[in-house]
């Protein structure tokens, strides 16, 4: 599956932690305001690293991801990166003279440990023995448990950070801590600092969100402004022997966190590494800046002021981060798609290329005011809803059709802004969904219009008039009660529409009957004008009701199956010829080759039995994967390295069998095209339909939930 859901909120403030960090290794206002500088430094600055922890606690640790192997890549990953950035930091640790202090060897093993080898990275390590307990813990707790044993934790390291002029004045507890600040310099770190936000960033992803953002925004603020309070209090009596562990941190970082959480949607950049490259190289950057601004004698601006200062070095740190993060990101694309189509099984490759190209080619044909509306239902036609809809709005695609109601919340989930139509029908019982996520509600008929307005919601709709199909809709000549719909109190109509159910044909019949249907509408149309209602969007035509019908004046087109690129049957005659590309190959791949002689039988039944001793190749795709069973009933092809090679025996629920008899090089992992061109040879999806006695809307919208996609430019 596809990672659906983007935690925009959580990711946008990675940023901001990342520059609070840089905040308080520059201290921006220290020229201005002592207190100001205290407050930002020590007290706002200080929520940084325990947000960095929660989100990881967040993406890690939460109930259905106890594989160990999520835990491993995170703490191997963690220690490449940690071990990179102690290497990149060397020059700067003998320039300060790092290596010339006593007790040198014990002193390395407690820096790398615990206080990181540069002042800011301890940061790594804590991460790496935060996820660690935190994860062992609630594995071995529960939640509620590990809660307080990390709580335990946390108050222990309180003492000797910013509450230690309280241990300090008791013997034993002042022994205490002398005894763990010979282990470590800071109990700010890894194990007894860490591990709370770790399990708190597990709780926040396993319940699910309860309050709006304004809640959690206030009960923030609540928790905020008292741990201002404790801030200023301790750091008045002189208790802080360091200042980043407060009581009230714990609060105002659970409702900070929950208040992230409930933004989702589209992400802009998904550079989520770019924040932690920013947080690694900023002391770099500003040794640079230093060095910089003492070459050019500008010291009085970039390093006195200390404004200026904070902001130079961010917006160098911002910079660097990003281009690097971008570098990485195109390197790591490059080898995931590689990866992912190694470690498929069988898959949809699907064309962002060719699909904005399929939009824009039938938004160029079309009359003037008249915008496409992009049909993505059905997973939008088995092609991927997320990555359909995604690109297809980033493209420029304002109007979208679905449906049913949870189709149109899922694009809502993705992140799509557009317009979104249901077609089919949706419980009246949900108006306060349709509501809540914007959707426009196809009404079916006056009695379900009377129920709809009912629920007392605002809802959008449009009309659905029936005109000659007989399916949904007002009955054409109905105008009093689809103008008696306009006065509804509860239903906002923006829009009017119909539906041809022969304009596939180009025979004379079905010429004069779709003519019919549309004479209907547009009566009915003049009908609402003539009574004084301004008409909302209407619109008429599907894929071929466009494509033999274009030239009809609307507010939309309904295209489905033309925008992914083919006809819905290769024999079906059109009148106009648009520059349309198939959008999806489905392809799998040989697992397993096998000698089968004379007399024996492959698959269910035996009912392929050679004439000759051949070659079977097995692949792992079958009809749960939507490659219809009755392709197996005459020989069907596949492409094999450029060749067509025979479907042999019956398809099975989820392999079949191909006889690659003569040809040559075939070997376990070759690539396996059923729907796709390779080499010149094509196999066309309409083409197979046919063979099947369908229509490629139907054979790609069976393309069921168990493949991958797999995008590709
Ligand atoms: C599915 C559907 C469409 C799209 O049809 P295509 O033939 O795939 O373009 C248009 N309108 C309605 C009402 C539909 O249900």
């Amino acid at each position: 599956m596809n990672n659906r859901k983007h935690y925009v909120g959580i990711d946008s403030f990675r940023y901001v932690a990342a520059l609070l960090v840089i905040a308080i290794h520059t201290s921006p206002l220290s020229t201005y305001s002592e207190m100001g500088d205290f407050i930002l430094t020590r007290l706002i600055g200080r929520m940084a690293v325990p947000f960095f922890f929660m989100a990881s606690g967040f993406f890690l640790i939460s109930e259905y991801t106890y594989s160990g192997d999520k835990l491993r890549t995170f703490v191997k990953k963690t220690s490449v990166i940690y071990g990179l950035a102690i290497a990149a930091y060397i020059p700067l640790n003998i320039y300060n003279g790092y290596f010339a202090i006593e007790n040198l060897f014990p002193n390395i093993i407690k820096d790398i440990f615990f206080d990181g080898t540069l002042y800011h990275l301890w940061y790594l390590p804590a991460s790496i023995m935060g996820a660690v307990i935190a994860w062992y813990l609630v594995k071995g707790l529960g939640f509620k448990k590990a809660f307080m044993a990390a709580m335990v934790l946390y108050v222990i390291g309180l003492f000797g950070d910013s509450y230690y002029g309280l241990s300090e004045k008791l013997p034993f507890f002042k022994g205490f801590y002398g005894y763990l600040f010979q282990i470590f310099d800071y109990t700010r770190n890894g194990i007894l600092f860490a591990p709370i936000f770790f399990v708190l960033g597990g709780i926040l992803a396993r319940n699910p969100i309860r309050s709006s953002w304004k809640t959690s925004l206030v009960k923030f603020m609540c928790s905020f402004l008292l741990m201002l309070g404790e801030g200023l209090l301790l750091h008045q009596l002189g208790y802080q022997r360091h200042d980043s562990m407060y009581v009230m941190l714990i609060p105002a970082m659970y409702y900070l966190f929950s208040f992230l959480r409930s933004f989702t949607g589209k992400q802009l950049l998904s550079l989520r590494t770019a924040p932690l490259i920013l947080y690694i190289i900023h002391p770099m950057i500003i040794v640079m800046v230093r060095m910089a601004a003492k070459m050019m004698r500008l010291q009085w601006v970039f390093i006195e002021n200390s404004m200026v200062h904070y902001l130079t070095v961010s917006v160098c740190s911002i910079f660097f981060s990003l281009f690097l993060a971008l570098f990485i990101q195109k390197i790591r694309n490059k080898e995931k798609l590689q990866d992912k189509k190694a470690k498929a099984r069988a898959w949809i490759e699907i064309s962002l290329n060719n699909i904005e190209n399929n939009a824009k080619e039938l938004q160029s044909q079309m009359p003037e005011n008249c915008n496409l509306m992009a049909v993505i239902k059905a997973n939008a036609y088995g092609h991927g809803a997320f990555a359909v809809s995604t690109h297809l709005e980033k493209t420029g695609v304002k109007s979208f059709a679905v449906a049913t109601i949870d189709e149109g919340i899922e694009l809502r989930k993705y992140g799509i802004r557009s317009d979104i139509l249901i077609l089919g029908y949706t419980s009246p019982l949900r108006a306060r969904e349709l509501y809540k996520y914007r959707l426009t509600q196809t009404l079916i008929d006056h009695p379900y219009a009377i129920l709809l307005n009912e629920q007392g919601c605002k809802v959008s709709a449009h009309i659905k008039i029936d005109t000659g199909m007989h399916r949904l809709g007002f009955d054409a000549s109905d105008h009093e009660h689809v103008i008696d719909v306009f006065n509804m109190k509860h239903i906002n109509v923006t829009g009017i529409y119909t539906h041809l159910c022969a304009s596939d044909s180009l025979s004379p019949e079905d010429i004069m009957f779709t003519e019919i249907q549309i004479k209907r509408f547009y009566q009915l149309v003049d009908i609402i004008e003539n009574s004084g209602y301004k008409c909302p969007k209407i619109h008429i035509q599907s894929s071929y009701g466009f494509l033999n019908y274009p030239e009809l004046k609307c507010d939309f087109v309904r295209a489905g199956i033309s925008l992914y690129g083919v006809l819905s049957s290769s024999s079906d005659p059109i009148k106009t010829q648009l520059n349309l590309h198939p959008v999806l190959s489905l392809k799998s791949k040989v697992v397993l080759l096998r000698k089968v002689t004379i007399g024996e039988g492959v698959g269910y039944h035996r009912t392929f039995a050679p004439a000759k001793n051949s070659t079977i190749a097995v692949i792992p795709i079958g009809y749960a994967d939507g490659l219809p069973r009755n392709l197996s009933s005459e020989s069907r092809h596949v492409l094999i390295n450029g060749n067509l090679a025979p479907i042999v025996g019956r398809i099975c629920m989820d392999q079949l069998m191909v006889d690659v008899t003569g040809i040559e090089d075939v070997t376990v992992g070759d690539i396996v095209t059923f729907i796709g061109e390779e080499n010149g040879k094509a196999l066309l999806a309409p083409v197979i339909a046919d063979n099947e006695g369908s229509i490629s809307n139907e054979l790609f919208s069976r393309m069921g939930t168990r493949l991958e996609v797999i995008t590709v430019e």
